[in-house]
């Protein structure tokens, strides 16, 4: 099968095998030319195929020699479809794992589940014994209650107002004026239901009735909060309300290890190109200009060097993790830096079709979003006849 992209608006619905698994590599290759960080034993990642998750995953294993479990909600090629990315991501993880003689392990399904639950703890109780970190990364629009299965739907809405601001198309470059109708009460909350805190809760508590939580387990989510222009409809909207739930239950998270030692953490992460941040008006273009900003102060940044830095530098290091007054560690820092913000507002002002290619790295933006399902990787032949089937080596 010869395999493009299709694309259906921000979804790609075509994934390369040989392509994804030079991203991941690419990834491989990045950690392990850093110094070792003394890290976790055994990880269990949730949502660990994509984004911030695949790249924990790769920091466990590359940097610390952890053994890992990646749980993960990815579809096989099926027929004339392929698989979707994170299938052939986790096969390629899989089997760099393997050859560096690490044990990994992968379960497809809905972590929200209690069925995938006591599936991922069986798996720990015969492989791994018990974990010592759960990196907690699950980006989904839709959850089913496990107790009552009430299906919650997420919206990226702002709340109270009508927000209007600039957002592009990032397919042609054109920019135009998004505008966005508040959420109903009932969106907030079905919002939070999907993206807040409970279900890392009910993750820690199976973990820790099971006897499979090490006493001085760490487990640790990831938030955004960004600056002023996606305030409106990030920090302040739907999902920052979701993030506020997420760090009150690390809050009790915290509490509730902290009696054997161990911590929960939010880490405040960077803007990035994943298949989540490209499902958010606005932010593709923000990120856009955020990337030709940050690249020219030669501080730029992807998942993989921000989940390194987070180990090495934030959760395994000698002395306590440096957090901010609220709690939380960041790691978008340099994201956050006042001379970098004030140089993407000015940016913003300016922005129009005419000039986005001036003013931001949109070209960067499209490569990267291609990049996500294994296109536009150097080195591939697109024109090549490829299976689609690929095996995860260690799938339960
Ligand atoms: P992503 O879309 O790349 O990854 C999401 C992961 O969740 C995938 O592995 C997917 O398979 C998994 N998943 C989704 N639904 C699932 C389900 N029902 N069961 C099991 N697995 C499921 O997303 P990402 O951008 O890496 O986001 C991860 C976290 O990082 C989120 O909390 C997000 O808010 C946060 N974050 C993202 C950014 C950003 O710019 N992308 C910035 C800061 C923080």
């Amino acid at each position: 099968m010869i395999i493009q992209p299709k694309t259906r608006g921000f979804i790609c619905t075509t994934a390369h095998p040989e392509g994804c698994a030079r991203q991941v590599q690419r990834q491989v290759e990045y950690v392990q030319a850093k110094p070792k960080v003394n890290g976790p034993r055994n990880v269990l990642v949730v949502g660990a195929s994509t984004g911030y998750g695949l790249a924990s995953r790769i920091v466990s294993t590359f940097a610390a020699g952890a053994n890992s479990i990646g749980v993960y909600f990815d579809k096989a090629a099926e027929g004339n479809r392929t698989a979707s990315a994170g299938w052939y991501n986790s096969a390629a993880f899989e089997e760099a794992a393997e050859q560096a003689g690490v044990k990994s392990y992968s379960i497809v399904g809905d972590a929200f589940s209690d069925d995938i639950k006591a599936r991922t703890i069986d798996l720990i109780r015969t492989e791994l014994g018990s974990i010592d970190l759960l990196v907690y990364s699950v980006a989904s629009p839709r959850r089913t209650h496990p107790k009552t299965e009430e299906v919650f739907s997420s919206v990226i809405k702002p709340i109270g107002d009508t927000y209007v601001n600039k957002t592009v198309n990032f397919h042609n470059g054109e920019v135009t004026e998004a505008t966005i109708e508040p959420a109903t009460e009932d969106e907030i909350r079905q919002t939070v239901a999907v993206m807040g805190g409970e279900d890392w809760q009910m993750w820690i508590d199976a973990l820790q009735a099971a006897g499979v939580l090490a006493d001085n387990a760490t487990t640790v989510a990831y938030s955004y909060i960004g600056p002023q222009i996606t305030h409106a409809v990030y920090w302040d909207g739907t999902i920052g309300k979701a993030k506020n739930d997420l760090e009150e239950t690390a809050k009790r998270l915290n509490a509730q290890l902290g009696t054997k030692g161990g911590r929960a953490f939010i880490s405040v992460n960077k803007a990035l190109v994943t298949q989540s941040s490209a499902a958010i008006p606005v932010v593709p273009l923000y990120i856009s200009v955020l990337y030709k900003v940050m690249k020219e102060h030669g501080i730029h940044e992807g998942c993989i060097e921000q989940m390194y830095r987070l180990f090495s530098e934030r959760l395994y290091i000698d002395g306590p993790t440096p957090l901010d007054n609220e709690g939380r560690i960041r790691i978008d820092d340099l994201e956050m830096r006042p001379e970098i913000q004030a140089e993407v507002a000015s940016l913003w002002e300016q922005l129009t079709t005419e000039q986005i290619d001036e003013l931001s790295d949109l070209v960067s933006y499209r490569k990267e979003f291609y990049q996500l399902f294994g296109f536009e990787t150097d080195g591939i032949d697109y024109d090549a006849d490829i299976d689609p089937v690929v095996d995860i080596p260690n799938l339960r």
